[in-house]
């Protein structure tokens, strides 16, 4: 495994859409364990692989309840709304207020290409739409509502 440099705002390949992962193999799982150790080291809740420079729809999430790798990922519920802050590691320094849905459902595939299903509601359906948005080249600023001091983060 190895650290790989974060991309931040203003780089090109945060803003391009990513592809649909085809091959699912060991240079897909390098790619993860890396994505996954670079999270970790960064102490993020997510991760997608534009914010590593690689435009595959690859995203791993830890919201404190282990790590979850999701391959092409994508919404296929949503519910409710709420607005809370937000914030990313391609766009350090910067807290914004987002409205996200409440809960949402996401069907992926792992790692292996095996489809599943996920529902997350609260912190892990933010982290879900945050990180599903960068595979379309969307950030977190360009759907903030207001933007907040970074100690406010809470
Ligand atoms: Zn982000």
């Amino acid at each position: 495994m190895a650290l790989r440099n974060i991309r931040e705002y203003g780089d090109e390949v945060l803003r391009k859409n990513c592809r649909k992962v085809k091959v699912f193999n060991e240079r897909l799982h390098t790619l993860i364990s890396d994505m996954l150790e670079t999270m970790s080291n960064a102490n993020g809740v997510g991760l997608a692989a534009p914010q590593v420079g690689i435009l595959k729809r690859v995203v791993v999430i830890d919201v404190g309840e282990g790590p979850i790798v999701l391959i092409n990922p994508e919404i296929i519920e949503s519910e409710g709304e709420i607005i809370k802050p937000e914030a990313c590691l391609s766009v350090p320094g910067i807290v914004g207020e987002v409205p996200r849905p409440r809960r949402v459902k996401v069907k992926a595939q792992d790692k292996w290409g095996k489809p599943f299903e996920i529902e997350g509601e609260e912190l892990l359906a933010r982290a879900l739409c945050h990180e599903i948005d960068h595979l379309e080249g969307v950030l977190f600023v360009d759907k903030a509502i207001k933007f907040l001091e970074p100690d406010s983060e809470g």
